[in-house]
């Protein structure tokens, strides 16, 4: 018997409830990965309430694997803060598409805009870049050689022309745009290293005249804790219809993405994944939850306190072995689990290397059961807690009771005690066995 079918017996067999405790320790451990990957406090404080109260509740309890239900229900919960369905970008009904692009400086704006565009031009789109950023010397130039890269126009003012004024450059870029026939149109602005009262200022008259259809809010995805002070910042200023989380690549762990969507209830609408054009795509609230979900290993740490519970059940179990109270009554409780086994044998069948698992329960034989649990329960209380009183007058009584032969309640009482005492050896060493299905 491999370990791991051991394992899965193990964990198929259990069918309590997780204590209170089981799910506490869970819920401190989610709200320590997710304070690891970075997400807001106050966000992992309210999203750990909500999982714990759902963990405490009926789903959990009547599910037949309770751990494997909490991780769902982590799951679940992760993809709703981040926005449930894949949120599109949109466009336009009739005429040019004006997105927007807002966010601190070195956040990935320009980047985003080579990005995006070259994207775009894929899917058959005709984008313009406007170069609205004259904060930093040569950030007209860097949108300049991203538009080559991605093969996109580009409306910038003339080099050389001092400082010019931002929200015109904006204004005339779309005006550009819609004049020739350019179906998107991009405008990158500036971004200062921290949030700036005359940024907001500047990035929202921008918005003002040229009335994007998007606004998109890019945030880098490394920021850590400062991801919710700079989006609220930046939906107070200027306000986005959606965000792109940045530099996801990396060490970055996700948790901005959680922190944003959360404090700021806007979609995130792509992801980029690395400094080439290429490494750029729509955002997708599951896959970013397992992304999560992976961090700090929750899955492990749901699992190991599933086995903490299961190890509490099998000591109490060994204490009965080791202290000869193993009774008749244990012995049928032991044997109806495998009736409940019995139903999930068709699911097993379907799950990889559960091939030798399914035919120890094919050999189990319903009417055996049945046969046992009749027997049983024509035995006194007296009987039942102690074998050794089973006399021949009695064996015969049992056997009239519960419509058997005196050879099968022998053959039982046969089968439990031989059960018993070894288990009791095992109870010493390792998992005790299930009486009746001889060594699995
Ligand atoms: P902006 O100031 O917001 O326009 O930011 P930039 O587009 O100039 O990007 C700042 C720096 O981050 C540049 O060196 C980019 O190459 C880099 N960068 C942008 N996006 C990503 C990304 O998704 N992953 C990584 N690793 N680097 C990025
Ligand atoms: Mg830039």
């Amino acid at each position: 018997l491999s370990d791991r079918l051991a394992d899965t017996f193990k964990n198929l067999r259990k069918k309590g409830t997780l204590s209170a405790s089981d799910v506490d320790g869970t819920v401190r451990e989610i709200r320590r990965a997710l304070i690891q990957a970075d997400v807001a406090f106050d966000v992992v404080k309210e999203f750990t309430g909500r999982v714990r109260e759902r963990a405490l509740g009926d789903e959990v309890n009547k599910a037949l694997n309770p751990a494997q239900q909490v991780v769902q229900i982590v799951n679940d919960e992760l993809v709703q803060i981040l926005g449930g369905e894949q949120r599109r970008l949109e466009f336009a009904k009739t005429g040019t598409t004006i997105i927007m692009l807002a966010g601190l400086q070195g956040a990935g704006k320009t980047t985003l805009a080579g990005k995006l565009s070259k994207w775009l031009i894929k899917e058959g789109h005709t984008p313009l870049l406007v170069a609205a950023d004259l904060q930093r010397p040569n950030a007209v130039t860097q949108l300049g050689v991203v538009a080559e890269q991605a093969g996109a126009a580009i409306y910038a003012p003339e080099p050389g022309n001092g400082v010019g004024d931002p929200v015109k450059v904006a204004k005339d870029g779309v005006a550009y745009a819609e004049r020739n026939q350019h179906d998107v149109v991009i405008v990158d602005t500036a971004g200062r290293l921290g949030i700036d009262e005359e940024m907001m200022k500047q990035a929202s008259k921008i918005r003002a005249a040229i009335n994007p259809h998007e606004v998109l809010f890019v945030i880098d995805a490394m920021i850590g804790q400062d991801a919710v002070n700079t989006a609220k910042a930046f939906q107070e200023g200027v306000d986005f219809t959606g965000v792109v989380l940045s530099k996801l690549d990396g060490d970055a762990r996700g948790g901005a993405a959680l922190s944003v969507a959360s404090v700021t209830g806007r979609p995130i609408i792509f992801a980029s994944t690395g400094e080439n054009l290429d490494d750029f795509e729509p955002f997708y609230p599951d896959r970013m939850a397992s992304r999560i979900l992976d961090l700090g290993d929750i899955l492990t740490l749901i699992e190991q306190a599933q086995s903490a519970f299961d190890e509490e059940e099998a000591m109490k179990l060994a204490e009965k072995f080791a202290t000869d109270t193993f009774t008749l009554d244990d012995f049928l409780k032991q044997m109806q689990q495998l009736r409940n086994m019995g139903s999930i044998k068709k699911m097993m069948g379907m799950l990889p290397g559960m091939g030798q698992m399914k035919e120890q329960l094919d050999n189990f034989d319903e009417s055996e059961l049945n046969r046992t649990e009749a027997i049983i329960q024509s035995m006194t209380r007296a009987e039942r807690q102690n074998s050794k009183l089973l006399n021949g007058s009695r064996r015969l009584r049992i056997a009239r009771g519960s419509g058997s032969t005196v050879t099968e309640v022998n053959q039982l009482v046969n089968r439990f005690e031989q059960a018993a005492k070894m288990m009791k050896t095992m109870a010493k060493g390792g998992m005790p066995q299930i009486p009746g299905m001889g060594p699995i």
